[in-house]
């Protein structure tokens, strides 16, 4: 079995609404990001890439972490995709 990737982001101190996922690592700026990575398989939850998820590596006073990708044109690209198969 694969070894997980080390974190891409990093703070700190969690402080506000930051989150550090005890599976891979990685910093979310909130709950939302936190939950979308980490999903079910099977009987288990498993950590899903947040890059893939479309989530950014953001800024944050403490250090860097995940979040809603600052382009509206990237957001919206996103959310076009997600209502794909209304078209
Ligand atoms: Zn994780």
């Amino acid at each position: 079995m694969a070894q997980p990737a080390q974190p891409r982001t990093a703070v700190t101190r969690l402080t506000g609404k930051l989150s550090q996922c005890t599976g891979c690592g990685e910093v979310f700026g909130g709950l939302r990001a936190f939950d979308e990575h980490r999903v079910w398989r099977g009987d288990r939850r498993v950590c899903l890439d947040p890059a893939e998820l479309g989530y950014a590596i953001l800024n944050s006073p403490n250090g860097t972490r995940w979040g809603e990708p600052v382009d509206p044109a990237f957001t919206a690209m996103l959310r076009s995709k997600e209502s794909h198969q209304a078209t």
